[in-house]
Formats: structure tokens, sequence, C-alpha cells
């Protein structure tokens, strides 16, 4: 199968007999691939808004600009392509800085209740802010990278925002779990995931709906920051949802360590 790489190796011994020794490549070929298809994914993710935009551009040159209502319709839609091209770039440099950071354990005392406010009081420019509403408990501070703790609640919530029914509640919840964890959950009463894209949504690109994130903005890259950044914490995401109900999205952190202790 795809995921299934052997390599074969036949040795003949001194009595001339054969031993065929088989290795198994999968794990690397299984890196390699995605390697490759990553940088397949974005460069097509890049190009796309960037070939709408040269369009764009020459048909102005051409003399539509002339025509003011073509102008200002045309600078709107070149407008957006950039826009997308810049969250794009901004996602992928993200991605790379978590990445990069994998194996340094973050250090800061992040108080998540303070931060969910913080996001909270940002998203609420977006057209679905009336629909937030929050639960929160006071809990231990997490170690933890506060910038990234802070893409990850952009981006759960974001998404609820986006992915929701407008007019439903996009509930966050906050509460400590056990002596050692906190539990944040996000819940939408959104259209829901079919089970199958489940285990898939972390992945880079994976989109369940192109067409639909597309024109919420979205780059497809925003649960795969999730991943990492919760891996970096030690934490664990859970992803649930019912067709036609909505989605809950459930990040579990441990507490910083001195609390613990003391
Ligand atoms: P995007 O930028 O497309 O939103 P994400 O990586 O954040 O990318 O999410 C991947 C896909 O998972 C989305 O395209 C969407 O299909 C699905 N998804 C994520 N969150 C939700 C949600 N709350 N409700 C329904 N679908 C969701």
């Amino acid at each position: 199968t795809r995921e299934q790489r052997w390599e074969m190796r036949v040795h003949t011994l001194a009595s001339g007999e054969r031993v065929v020794h088989l290795v198994d490549r999968t794990g690397s070929y299984t890196a390699d691939r995605m390697r490759v298809d990553f940088v397949a994914n974005a460069s097509h993710e890049l190009r796309t808004p960037l070939a709408s935009l040269l369009g764009y551009v020459e048909t102005l040159a051409d003399g539509a600009g002339e025509e003011p209502e073509i102008r200002a319709r045309f600078l709107k839609i070149m407008h957006d392509e950039a826009r997308r091209m810049d969250r794009l770039i901004s996602d992928l440099i993200s991605l790379s800085r978590i990445e990069a950071d994998k194996y340094r354990a973050p250090a800061e005392s992040v108080q998540l209740d303070e931060l969910i406010d913080q996001v909270c009081q940002e998203l609420s420019g977006s057209p679905r802010a009336a629909d937030l509403v929050t639960e929160i408990e006071a809990v231990h501070p997490v170690r933890g990278d506060r910038t990234q703790l802070s893409q990850l609640l952009h981006n759960v919530i974001g998404n609820a925002m986006k992915y929701g029914r407008h007019g439903t509640a996009v509930t966050v919840s906050l509460r400590s779990e056990g002596e050692a964890m906190v539990r944040l959950a996000v819940t939408d009463q959104g259209e829901g995931i079919p089970p199958e894209h489940i285990p898939r949504l972390t992945e880079r690109f994976y989109r369940v709906d192109s067409g639909r994130s597309r024109s919420l903005g979205g780059t497809g890259l925003g649960l795969a920051i999730v991943k990492h950044v919760v891996e970096r914490h030690r934490g664990r995401l859970d992803i649930a949802s019912a067709v036609g109900v909505g989605t809950t999205v459930t990040v579990r952190l441990p507490i910083e360590p001195a609390v613990i202790k003391s």
C-alpha cells in the first residue's frame, strides 16, 4: 500500500544460500512524501491568488481601469487576494516557528483565563462576536508560550465562529481537570464534521469543503498549527462532532509544575 514501504536486500552467503532481508522504510518514506506534498500544496495555494492578482493587474493595465466602477470592483478583489496571500504566509511562518521550537520546552507562566479574555476581545470585531459565550473558572497557570497559545485560541475559537451557524452560541469553557491539567473546550452549533474527516483535520491544507473554507478566509493551516502547539505543550487535542449538531474542540494542557509541587 501507499503507507507501507519495504527495502529488499539480498545477501548471498558463503554456502551459496541467499538470504532476503526486508527493511521497513515506511517511516522515512512517509516523512519524505509529506514534505514533498507540503511544498507542492503550499506553492499551489500561493499561486492561485497570485494568478488572479496578475490577471486583474493586466486587465487594468489594458484599460479596464478607466471605468471607475470596474476599477473599484477590481481593486477590491485584488485587495482580498493579496490579503489571502498575506494570511497564508503568516500561517506558514507560524507553523515553521512552532516546528523549530519543537524541542524547546515553553517557559512562560500563562494565565489562560486572561488570555481567553484577550482573544475574545480581539475577535469582538468579527460579525459573530455577539454569539460568544464564556464559562471561565479560575485555574492555575500553565507553563506555556503565550504567543503560541494565543494563536491556538484564535484558531479554535475563530473556526467555531466561522463554521457555527449565525445566531447560535459559541461556548468557550475553561476549568481544572484533576490535579494537574486544565481543560479548554470550544463548542459550536454548526454543520458539524462527518466522522471520516476528523482524523485528518490537523493535516496541513486538509479541508472538508475547500470552497467553503476559502470563501470564509481559511488557509487550511489553522488546526495544523493547533496540533503543533498542543504537542509542544505536552497537551492533548480532541475533536468531537455530530453532523447537523455541532463540534467541540477540547484542549487539555498541564499546569505549571511549580504549582503542583506546592
Ligand atoms: P481552515 O482555514 O480551512 O478553517 P483549519 O485547519 O482551521 O483550516 O480547519 C480544517 C478544516 O476543518 C476546515 O476547512 C473545516 O472543513 C473543518 N473545521 C474546522 N473547525 C470546524 C468546526 N468548528 N466546524 C466544522 N468544521 C470545522
